[in-house]
């Protein structure tokens, strides 16, 4: 019989001979402790000893990796007292010396006789040829043309040849591998087989060879992580009930007759696939993702009246209170002059939209869940304070959530818990984060995508200047700042982020503002607004700046999201370097909604060349998908995913950022495999893998992130 991973699980790693509990404990601390652990421990790197340079052949300044033996080696202090190690190495041809700064261990370490690759640029020193701290791997005496290198650990001492022994013994004793791929698609796909790919991965006859194995295995990972999603998504589909909303009522037509410009066609695109979904048996779970102005409220607007119009309620969830607000704001504008009531179209009385958030007082807050309650109120805008408060809907229909990444899953399952008596209300999330496709795959796996890819028309386009920490160039913004204002226009200024407290925030933003209002900016009507302010502050704040009262508003990144002034033209913003690239495309969003051309500047140097990539991709493109593809590059996976604990982790092989197209591949095949049941009836292996390999909370986990 085959073997399966979950049957490879049950196997300790200590059962393997030279695996004594001292080595086992070493393992431990890399996260491996059953077979599959070590066979799913992968090389870092490999090398290729048909390609590797011999020391006789170097010269000072190349960079080399050598494969070499250790012929001596010594410490000496150097005159402050730190040590050096000295290593002599040779090969066939000639002798070199590592020469270690600061790194005692290694003359333990690299004792004489040890096997080592060596990887490093070639100095030379009184005449004589060395490399300064080079990167050592201790490969062992292989025999074999690719030499694979282990991630090891030095602490513990095990070295990359030891580990590949033990995973020679662990490929020896399991034979055949079970493969749960059905072979129609793996000859489709152009896959390796499973039992080939766990040998050549570990010990590849070619680096091609390694290259095709680790795209099987890398698949696989993936694969189990979408098969998850993917069931995690037909299960929330079948398992509830729906409202099927009427699809031809009056309001959402009226709705959209009432706007004072036409909707672009991805927003018509995006409300067909709304009201589709709404209209469906099945509760809708449907993710719209769009870039900041590409007009996700007036969507949103339409699915709550899509709700409304079938006698149902609508809540409208934002992440922040400031956000919470402004949407009220613009629902009221939108909605004004619709009416609902009994099978007339213009019926009865106005849509009623209410605003609750943690700071609505209590006396209000009373009336209006008493209104939600009875069904007086037909949609609610509000923060997550909404179900904290154990507010009772009289028949909730539709839910939008704003921002997604502030909201997790549970939320999202308390949300479907708000319907009447096992009806599971619809739920449309809404991110202004644009995240590359592959990336929404896996972290909004379990939800249907929309992407509004088009902005409305008569957008002016925003100039940005990084001013790269150039006095004259940031003298020449702030008189930008002046002029705009001098021709009826208003300004953001975004003070530096300091660190992730509201309180430090708050004092640096104050003293921004004091310091532009007796310098760069005196004689300007400035405002201030930060989050630490009280509501009633806050709220003046805004609205002064909302009908022009202030002319400059000197913020903190509470006017990231949502904030809507077209008249605001400018922004500067302090310090760019400390930001991300998301952060700061979100800000500059909110410049640039109006008639107006707008600019955005960005003050200060760049502090590390990630910080310098990130400031001149803000420049060179507006596009948020082109910045999310740039961010993923620059940063990772992990920032995606989060930061995870380690080890828990079924994504070895595969990354979100090398892998994009297997990660789509990889959703197709879920898709098919899972088919429209919930189950894998079909594929037991493969369920079997699902449900043993992929932790629980590592699937929580992303449905957080
Ligand atoms: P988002 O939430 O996606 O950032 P908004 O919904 O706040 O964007 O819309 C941004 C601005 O664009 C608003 O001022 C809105 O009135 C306007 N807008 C929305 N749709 C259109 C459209 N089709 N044509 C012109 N302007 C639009
Ligand atoms: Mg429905």
């Amino acid at each position: 019989m085959p073997r399966t991973l979950p049957q490879l699980q049950q196997h300790d790693v200590a059962e393997l001979r030279g695996v004594g509990p001292r080595k086992r404990e070493a393992l431990a601390a890399l996260d491996v402790t059953t077979v599959l652990d070590l066979l799913t421990l992968y090389p870092r790197r490999y090398i290729d000893r048909s390609n590797e340079a011999t020391i006789a052949s170097l010269r000072t300044g190349d960079q080399a990796t050598l494969l070499v033996t250790v012929k001596r080696s010594g410490v000496r202090r150097a005159r402050n007292g730190r040590p050096i190690v000295e290593v002599d190495v040779a090969d066939e041809s000639g002798r070199v010396r590592l020469t270690f700064f600061n790194q005692p261990w290694r003359a333990k370490q690299l004792q004489e006789g040890a096997q080592v690759a060596v990887f490093g640029k070639l100095d030379s020193f009184r005449g004589k040829l060395q490399i300064t701290n080079p990167v050592v791997d201790l490969v062992g005496d292989r025999t074999a043309r690719i030499v694979p290198v282990y991630p090891q650990s030095q602490a513990e001492g095990l070295m990359t040849w030891e580990i590949a022994g033990w995973v020679e013994e662990a490929l020896e004793r399991a034979g055949e591998f079970a493969d749960p791929l059905p072979p129609a698609w793996r000859a489709k796909l152009g896959l390796a087989d499973r039992t080939w790919a766990f040998r050549e991965v570990h010990a590849p006859g070619s680096i091609d060879d390694a290259y095709k194995a680790r795209r099987r295995l890398a698949f696989d990972e993936l694969l189990r992580l979408q098969v998850l999603l993917v069931r995690r998504k037909r299960r929330l589909e079948q398992a509830s009930l729906g409202i099927r909303h009427v699809i031809d009522g009056p309001l959402v037509p009226a709705f959209v007759a009432s706007l004072p410009y036409a909707l672009t066609g991805a927003q018509r695109r995006a409300i067909d696939e709304v009201m589709a979904d709404m209209a469906g048996p099945h509760p809708m779970h449907r993710l719209l993702q769009g870039d900041v102005g590409s007009g996700k409220t007036v969507c949103a607007v339409a699915a709550l009246l899509m709700s409304v119009q079938g006698g149902h309620q609508g809540a409208f969830l934002a992440p922040t209170e400031v956000l919470a607000e402004q949407h009220a704001v613009n629902v009221r504008g939108l909605v004004e002059g619709l009416s609902v009531g009994g099978a007339n179209l213009f019926g009865e009385r106005p849509v009623k939209v209410e605003l609750l958030t943690g700071r609505t007082p209590a006396g209000e807050r009373a009336r209006i869940t008493g209104s939600l309650a009875t069904g007086e109120a037909d949609i609610v805008v509000g923060t997550h304070a909404l179900f904290t408060e154990s507010v009772a809907f009289h028949d909730l229909g539709a839910a939008i959530v704003d921002e997604q990444h502030r909201f997790g899953v549970e939320q999202r399952d308390v949300l479907r818990g708000r319907g009447v008596e096992g009806v599971v209300p619809d739920v449309l999330v809404m991110t202004a984060t644009p995240i590359p496709r592959t990336a929404a795959m896996t972290v909004y796996g379990d939800l249907d995508v929309t992407v509004l890819d088009e902005l409305p028309t008569g957008r002016t386009p925003i100039t940005t200047v990084w001013a790269r920490g150039d006095t004259l160039a940031e003298q020449a913004a702030w008189q930008q700042v002046r002029d705009e204002v001098a021709a009826g226009h208003q300004a953001y200024v975004v003070a530096p982020l300091v660190e992730e407290s509201e309180r430090v925030q708050a004092k640096s933003a104050t003293a921004e503002f004091e310091r532009l209002a007796a310098g760069e900016l005196s004689g300007l009507r400035l405002g201030l607004l930060h989050g630490q302010l009280p509501a009633r502050d806050k709220e003046a704040a805004m609205e002064a700046f909302r009908v022009g009262a202030t002319q400059v508003l000197v913020a903190t990144t509470v006017i990231e999201v949502g904030v809507d002034v077209p008249n605001a033209t400018v922004m500067v913003i302090l310090d760019a370097d400390h930001f991300g690239i998301a952060q700061l495309h979100q800000l500059r969003g909110r410049v640039g909604r109006g008639g107006s051309r707008s600019w955005c500047y960005l003050l200060g140097a760049a502090t590390t060349p990630e910080g310098e990539e990130r400031l001149l991709a803000l420049e060179r493109t507006t596009d948020g998908f082109e910045l999310a593809e740039v961010d993923l590059d620059l940063r990772g996976e992990g920032t995606i995913l989060g930061a995870r604990q380690k080890g828990r982790n079924d994504l070895k092989l595969a990354s979100l950022r090398r892998d994009r197209p297997l990660v789509e591949t990889a959703r197709e095949v879920a898709f098919d495999l899972v088919g429209d049941g919930s189950g894998l009836a079909a594929h037991p292996l493969l369920e079997a893998e699902v449900d043993d390999l992929v932790v629980d909370d590592e699937a929580e986990f992303l449905f957080k992130s």
